[in-house]
């Protein structure tokens, strides 16, 4: 048991590093964070509400609403449950510690009883498929100049925005959102594919990561630009009308957290991992703000008690890691008809299996999930169930081990 007053050493300022800080202070730890750019969110943070905490300022989400899916076939899907996008202000204005405006390396430690390790995508894995990413070319336009047929959240638009497109490229969405109640984001996704690397990949620190590799994601945003351009066609839209535009990539699959050894090169190894680096972001949606809000007091509670022992997760929550990547090899694996008969399987399932693989915290209930979808998958096109059946039993490490 680590005695109170506690102090801390949050390495990193992103969406997890500010929501741990900010929690830790409000728990009475002393709390010092570090980031060389002072804090970093991404430019939009969406996640599902049942994952809200009270202790959230009233004013957190800029917007709510319940999305629907859209399957190729053109079916619809009203989902039940509500969707948040975060007020980044009010996210940014999460406080009660210092901030120290440095890089933390291995080479230092601090005199902190705890120290965090929150340096996200430092972590990311690469393997000799290259990395793992999600990739998406939004624009974000006045709400007045959308059609009002299209004046409504879509999670996942899955009609082909380009009919000519080949199956061998891959499929991508298109993600329509509310980002307050004047604006509207709309952009073209790849949910998750591998990506090439070339040369060392460097961090944003400028530091070389595991074991290299620069990633090149230029060929795919250039499909997601012409695909975003015809489906703004086909919204009765044009990029011209946008007021922002929004580029997105990032990597799906973290280094697995190790509580002894030291997964890569440049970070700080004496600290517990949280955020993307210790596995919190869903490999298979690339969503973890929502689970690193839901889960940060349980975090530092651990902490708390275990000391720097602390492992930071549980075991559920590693069976449940294991699971989901299970899930991001199998997509992986599809081929772009494919995962679009996968999505058209999945979004069959009652929502309560649709929402145990999205955001649940129950290893058996993703399990049920993840065994459910290969009923409907399996008269739809035993090939494509045969893929699903084979990604699981491969899992991801095509994408880690380099
Ligand atoms: C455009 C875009 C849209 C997104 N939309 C969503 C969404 O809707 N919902 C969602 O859940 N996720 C979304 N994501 C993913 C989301 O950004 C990540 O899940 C999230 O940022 C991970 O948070 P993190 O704090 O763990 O790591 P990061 O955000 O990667 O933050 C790591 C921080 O550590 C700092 N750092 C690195 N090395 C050091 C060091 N040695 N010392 C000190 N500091 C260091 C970095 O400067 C950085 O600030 C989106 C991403 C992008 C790019």
């Amino acid at each position: 048991m680590t005695s109170i007053p506690v102090t801390a050493s949050v390495v990193g300022l992103g969406p997890a590093g500010r929501i741990v800080a900010h929690r830790a202070s409000a728990h009475g730890w002393d709390v010092t964070a570090y980031d060389p750019a002072g804090g970093t969110l991404p430019s939009t943070i969406g996640l599902w509400c049942d994952q809200l905490p009270d202790w959230l300022p009233s004013d957190f989400l800029a917007a709510t609403f319940r999305p629907s899916v859209i399957l190729a076939d053109g079916r619809e899907r009203q989902l039940t449950r509500a969707y948040g996008v975060i007020n980044k202000d009010c996210l940014q204005k999460l406080g009660g510690f210092r901030i120290e405006r440095r890089a933390l390396t291995d080479l230092e430690s601090t005199s902190a009883d705890i120290t965090i390790v929150t340096t996200g995508r430092t972590h990311a894995a690469v393997g000799r498929g290259g990395q793992v990413r999600q990739l998406a070319i939004g624009h974000i336009f006045s709400l007045d100049d959308v059609p009002s047929d299209h004046r409504r959240a879509v999670l996942m638009d899955f009609t082909p925005a380009d009919p000519e497109s080949s199956d061998s490229e891959p499929a991508s969405f298109s993600y329509r959102i509310f980002l307050d109640d004047r604006t509207f984001l709309i952009e073209e996704t790849i949910l998750a594919t591998p990506t090439p690397l070339v040369g060392g990949y460097l961090s944003e620190t400028g530091a070389t990561v595991g074991s290299g590799g620069e990633v090149d994601d230029s060929a795919l945003l250039a499909l997601l630009r012409n695909r975003q351009s015809a489906r703004l066609k086909s919204l009765g839209l044009s990029e011209d009308l946008a007021t922002d535009e929004e580029v997105v990539s990032f990597p799906l699959l973290a280094n697995l957290p190790s509580h002894r050894r030291d997964l890569t090169r440049n970070r700080p190894s004496m600290g517990t991992l949280f955020g993307f680096a210790g596995g919190w972001m869903h490999p298979a949606t690339g969503y973890s703000v929502g689970s690193v809000i839901e889960d940060a007091d349980r975090f530092l509670a651990d902490m708390e008690k275990r000391g720097s022992r602390s492992r930071g997760t549980s075991l559920s929550m590693r069976v449940q890691r294991w699971l989901r990547e299970r899930g991001l090899a199998a997509l992986l694996g599809f081929d772009a008809r494919q995962t679009s008969e996968f999505f058209r399987a999945f979004f069959s399932l009652p929502e309560k299996d649709v929402f145990a693989y999205l955001i649940g915290t129950s290893p058996l209930m993703t399990l049920c999930a993840m065994a459910k979808v290969a009923g409907p998958l399996l008269k739809m096109s035993p090939r494509t169930c045969g893929k699903l059946i084979a990604g699981f039993i491969r899992g991801p490490g095509k994408w880690r081990n380099r």
